[in-house]
Formats: C-alpha cells, structure tokens, sequence
C-alpha cells in the first residue's frame, strides 16, 4: 500500500497549478501522468539572460538588451503584428506582437522609455528582430528577469517556460519525506539531502550543475539506483527462501564427460561447478550463464540435465525457434541416449497421434529430458517431475513463459542461457536477482575470423570473391539488414540480393526470412546444412544459434546498421570449425566517427566480453549493444555508464539491508519502503525481472 505522505506525488497532474483539460495531454506526454513525473522532468540546458549590446546579437540566440522605445508602427489589419522599434548605442531591433494585448503596448512601454528586452534574436528580412520577447521591464525591476534559467523538455503547444512552471509547482507540493540513505554515507560522499537535490535539479546555477555527474544529480541517480537493486535483492532473498530438492552430483554427468571428444574449458568447468552448488543448497536456482556463441554453455547445461536425471527429475530444455531446438534436440539426443536416457523434442509442428505419444511419455516421466519450443509451456504438456529448466537465448521469452514452464514442477530449478555477454558493470542493472555465471573462454582450436569493412562500392569485388570461394566448395551467409519500419521492404532488399546473386552464382542460393512457415524455414535451412545450397541469404533471423560447420563465410550488408553485439554474434555463426573464415563488414559510406570506431572494434577482438564493454564505453550508448530489448531498465536519472560506480555501490548496499532488516521495518527500512514507491520498483519488478 501506498505511504500516505506521497499521495500529493501520485496525484494526477491536473493537480498541477495552471493543468487543465487543454493542458493535461501535452504535459502528459513531456512527463507523464503524475506530478511525480512532472518533479522528476530535468532541465537540459540553461538561458543566460545577462544583458549584451545590439551589437553583439546573433540570431537564433536568445539574449537580454537595455534599449530605448524609439517607435511604434501600428498594424495596418487584424493578422499583422505591432512592431517597436528599440535601440541602444549600438544598434537597432524590432520588437514583434501579435494578438488583443499588444494594443496595450504603447502605454506600458511610451516612446523613449528604456526597457530590458529578452528573447530570441532572429534575423528577418527588414533586420533583427525579437518576437514576443520572454522579458520587458524596466531597468529598475531588473529583479524580475532571472539571470539564469534552466529550460525543460517542451511540446507543440507546450513551450519550456510554461513547463518549467509547472515543475516548480510539483517541487512546492513535494511533502519533506524521512531520509532513506545512510547519514554517513552521504556524509562521505558530499551528497545532499534528496529534498535539497530536487531543488538544485529545478534551480540550476551553471552549466555544471545541469552534468549528471554534479552532486545532487548523483544523489538522485544513487537513490533510484538502490531502489531498483534493493527490490531485487529481496527478490533473490524471497527466492531463496523457497526450498528446492537438493540435487547431488551424480555419476551420469561424469559418463556424459567422459564421452565427449574433449575437454571442457577452465571457465565451463566453473560454470558446471556453480551449477551444482546450487542444485545441492536446497533453495531453487536462478542462474544465467552468459558466454558467446559456441563457448559451450549447451554441454554445461547438458551435465546439469545429468545429475538431474540420476535424481529422478525430468528437465525442459526451451528454445525460441524451431530451427534452434531441433539443433539442441540433435546436440543432446545421442549423447543422452547413448546412456538410455529418453529425450524428446517437442515442437509446434507436431501434431496428431505423434504429439500425444510424446505428450505421453512427458507425463509419464519416460522422456527424462524434453527438447522444445514454446509448445513446452502449452496448458496439455505435464510432467511427472519437472525439476530444471534451461532456456535457451532467455531474453527471447518474456518472464510469463518462463514461470509457466517453471510452473509445471515444484520449485523448479532454471538455468538461463544468453549468448549476449552483458558487461560487468550493467550485470548488477540488469541481473540483480540472478546469480550469474560468465563462461569467457573459447574451446580451443579455433582459428579468428578475419573480419574487414568493405564500403558499398567495392559490392562487385566481393561477389567476385565469393563467387571464386563458392567454387571452390565454400559457404556462405549473407545478411541483409531489417532496418526500415516496414518489414516488407526489407523483406523486398533481401529478394532482390538473393536474385542477384542467383544472377551472377547461379541456383545454389537460398533465402530465408521472418515471414516463411516454420517447415518453409527448416527446409531452405536444411538445404544449407547439407551443402545443396551454397549461399543463404537472410535477414536476421539466423541471428539465433544455427549451426553450419561447413559455412566460413560471413557477409553482412549495411552493418553500421547493427548493433555490435547483433554483428558480433552473426559473425559467430562462422569459424566454428578450424578452418579460416572470413566476415565483410559493408558499409554505407560515409561512416559516423562511433561506426567506424565499432566496426574497428569488431575486426580487433572476438571477445563478446571485451566488445560489450568497448560498445558501452563508445556510448553509442545502451541500445547499440541491444540492451533495452534484453532488460536494461529505464532509469530517470541514473545512466548506467556514468554512475556505473554507483551500481556496485547500491547493490552492496541493497545486500546489507535485505540481511539486517529483510522487512523493512527499521526506521531506515521504512523510509527505504517510501523510497521503493516512489520509483516503482516494487510494481515494475515483476515485468523486468529474468527469474
Ligand atoms: P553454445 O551453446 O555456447 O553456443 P555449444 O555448447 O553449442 O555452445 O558448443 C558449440 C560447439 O562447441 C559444439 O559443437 C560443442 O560440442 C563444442 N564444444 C563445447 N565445449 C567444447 C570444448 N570445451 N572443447 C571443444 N569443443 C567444445
Ligand atoms: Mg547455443
């Protein structure tokens, strides 16, 4: 329930001074629908209304002058404006009204009265001009013009000033709410109460104070910061609090090993071993294990399924695409069964009397591991005892087909997969309720993929290339971008690259995209697989774990269209085995500085770790790295690369307080839960969160 004390912040906006029915739309979608929004608008700039010479304007900027009224030219019909002419010793400017009040003018401001005029300088055709200065006073109510103001997000219809108003009223209906950060921390870190932040954020005096890096800003982004990671601390807590069977390591696991033709690497290995300390605790897992592409992350989860099986449980593995789950099923299948252990893969495309077989023996606990798609989570499928879960891509699915699936057993254990490595520094933001594991080291005996940027232009000499490779026995993905709102369009640029090249390397090329039938897709997939097709063209749907041993070659049109970590896994659908491979980069010229700097990155390192972290430092910003799409919140005032400090900070802090007071109920507990209303974290939770 809502603390009373806030009930002023949570009021609508039409609460607001000045909101009515004409206004509270447009407000609406600069802030949002409630005075806490409208509190939390941030000015991003500031005026400086210090008083030049006619001399100096410029147009376009906005500026302050002391003038004299030199003349008043009347308006010849209604639609034409008053003009004044002003001037000071420098120079001359036409003042412009329009509308009932200037008839007014010339009385307020008589002819050869000095005035401080302010507002936007605009050249027109007859000179300078202001219209509709923001000021005009008298030198002796200088007072009246602030010196600095800062300047809001605005709206057609809505102009900043008027927004800035209304945000100054939401900071006067903002109630003194209890302190919820530790005194001495504050302390230390010179940061100001939450009440004197708000009102620097509203009353900036310079430039400096509009940095997210400034003090108060901190202080605000800090707050929301531990407001997110207090809520999922306690999310983990109450996880944890839930009992789980305890599953020891078994012996299946160790044959499974044995029988692979290598040996994992060091970071699988403590992948598994993190696994298994928490199959064996007694409360239910939550893990994500983050590796690239091809790192080993199935095998892992492999072992796990083992030592579930020699405890009696079944496990479901889930993928998000038919093509993927037919890949796991045909990983995992023969290794299992080689040990007697009944795999079943179940997808949306079986039907009939097949499907109840399988459905059958789900039920009856003879298929001890079920490989599938979302027809997993459908309301016939039960299980005897389901007792682990292991999704594959996890942030393919929303959380309410994940907990569907986990509600098919008792406490049910999940291993969350992502080939998408998440930086260190945004692991807490988007993880906080996980536990994560980072498998960081490549299987040996792969060899690079030699990566190049190839503009646009030199097209003709890479097909020539690719054409002498395809000759040669060579296969290749070629990736055609969907970039335009309107997915037929994209859909018709992939065509047509498919015919070209159809044109120029004959029939051994297929295409593949989002608009083809399941079946249609395993099909010209299936061509590729076995080598019927050379070339595949795609748009990015082979984005998500395909196999092709044989492919080694990777072109990808306009790739500044991508996201790195988007570019990144496509190039990891080749070099798989250890053969050379190659991966173009074409590109549109010119390239932005950032794209250049991405595509430079891409072709330096195939680390998904390293790239995640270098795509965040170039900041061409979270949703390069496709972070939005995989859970990164979207904070108000804390931006998770510049406070990326504070992330730990709140996380340990977020830790300490769920173990000394998991109720909340100190007194630095309640103002704590105060602090978790006003930035929903509570209700917001259950829709971000990945467990
Ligand atoms: P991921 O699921 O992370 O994409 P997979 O588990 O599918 O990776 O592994 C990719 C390929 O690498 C598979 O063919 C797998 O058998 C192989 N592989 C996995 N671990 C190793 C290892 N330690 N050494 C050599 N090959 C490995
Ligand atoms: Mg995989």
């Amino acid at each position: 329930m809502r603390p009373e004390i806030l009930f002023p912040l949570f009021a609508p906006i039409t609460s607001l001074k000045g909101v009515g029915p004409r206004v509270a739309p447009l407000l609406e979608r600069v802030a949002g629908p409630l005075v806490r929004d409208v509190l939390w608008l941030q000015p991003h700039s500031l005026i400086h209304r210090t008083p030049a010479t006619l001399a100096d304007a410029l147009d376009g900027q906005i500026m302050t002058f002391e003038v004299v009224i030199e003349a008043y030219q009347r308006p010849h019909t209604k639609s034409q404006p008053w003009r004044v002419r002003v001037s000071d010793t420098t120079g001359f400017l036409t003042l412009v009204f329009f509308g009932r009040f200037a008839d007014q003018l010339e009385q307020r401001h008589p002819v050869g009265s000095v005035r401080l005029v302010s507002g936007k300088v605009e050249d027109a055709q007859y000179g300078r001009q202001m219209l509709h200065p923001d000021y005009m006073v008298d030198p002796q109510k200088a007072g009246d013009i602030p010196e600095i103001e800062p300047v809001y997000p605005a709206t057609e219809g809505l102009p900043a000033r008027r927004v800035r108003s209304f945000a100054v009223d939401a900071l006067e209906k903002t109630p003194p709410l209890p302190e919820w950060q530790d005194a001495a921390w504050l302390a230390r870190e010179k940061l100001p109460s939450w009440r004197d932040a708000l009102d620097r954020l509203h009353a900036p005096l310079s430039d400096a104070d509009l940095s997210p890096l400034a003090p108060h800003r901190r202080r605000l982004a800090y707050d929301e910061l531990l407001a997110h990671q207090l809520a999922m601390a306690q999310r983990k807590a109450a996880r944890r609090r839930e009992p789980a069977a305890k599953i020891p390591a078994g012996d299946l696991a160790r044959r499974l090993r044995a029988d692979l033709p290598f040996a994992f690497t060091g970071a699988q290995d403590r992948a598994l071993s993190d696994i298994r300390g928490d199959l064996q605790a007694g409360e239910r897992m939550s893990r994500l294990v983050q590796g690239d592409v091809g790192s080993g992350k199935t095998v892992v989860a492999m072992c796990a399924m083992g030592d579930v099986i020699d405890a009696g449980g079944q496990s479901a593995l889930m993928a998000p695409t038919e093509i993927l789950a037919r890949q796991h099923f045909e990983t995992i299948s023969p290794p299992l069964a080689a040990h007697g252990v009944g795999v079943v893969l179940l997808t949306g495309r079986d039907k009939g009397a097949a499907r109840r077989e399988k459905v059958a023996a789900i039920a009856s606990g003879a298929a001890q591991v079920v490989v599938g798609t979302h027809a997993l989570f459908q309301e016939e499928v039960a299980f005897h005892a389901l007792q682990l879960v292991v999704i594959d891509e996890q942030h393919r699915f929303g959380v309410a087909e994940r907990q569907r699936l986990q509600a098919k057993g008792q406490a049910v254990h999940l291993i969350a997969m992502s080939a998408t490595p998440i930086p260190r520094t945004l692991e807490l933001t988007m993880y906080g309720d996980l536990d994560v594991s980072r498998i960081d080291e490549k299987p040996p005996g792969r060899t690079p993929v030699a990566t190049r940027a190839v503009p646009m232009g030199r097209l003709d000499q890479i097909v020539a290339r690719l054409q002498d490779a395809v000759a040669s026995g060579a296969q290749a993905f070629w990736i055609c971008p969907l970039v335009s709102e309107s997915e037929l369009s994209d859909l018709a640029a992939a065509e047509m690259r498919a015919l070209a090249l159809k044109a120029v390397l004959g029939d051994r090329v297929g295409l593949v995209h989002g608009k083809l039938t399941g079946a249609e897709k395993d099909a010209v997939m299936a061509d590729f697989a076995d080598n019927r097709l050379s070339v595949l063209v795609a748009t990015t749907v082979v984005e998500v774990g395909v196999n092709v041993p044989n492919a080694t070659i990777m072109i990808i049109e306009q790739a500044e269209r991508f996201g790195l970590a988007q570019l990144h896994q496509l190039r990891g659908r080749v070099g798989r085995g250890s053969r050379e491979s190659a991966c173009v980069l074409l590109y549109d010229p010119p390239l932005s500085d950032t794209a250049q700097q991405r595509l430079d990155i891409l072709r330096r390192t195939d680390d998904g770790f390293v790239i995640a972290e270098k795509d965040l430092e170039l900041r061409g910003g979270g949703d390069a790295l496709g972070l939005r799409q995989s859970g990164l919140p979207d904070y108000v005032f804390a931006d998770p690369f510049v406070h990326r400090d504070l992330i730990a900070t709140a996380g340990d802090d977020a830790r300490l307080i769920v173990h000394r007071d998991p109720e909340l109920t100190s007194e630095r507990g309640q103002a704590l839960r105060v602090l978790q209303e006003l930035f929903d974290w509570k209700a917001g939770l259950a829709l971000r969160d990945a467990g």
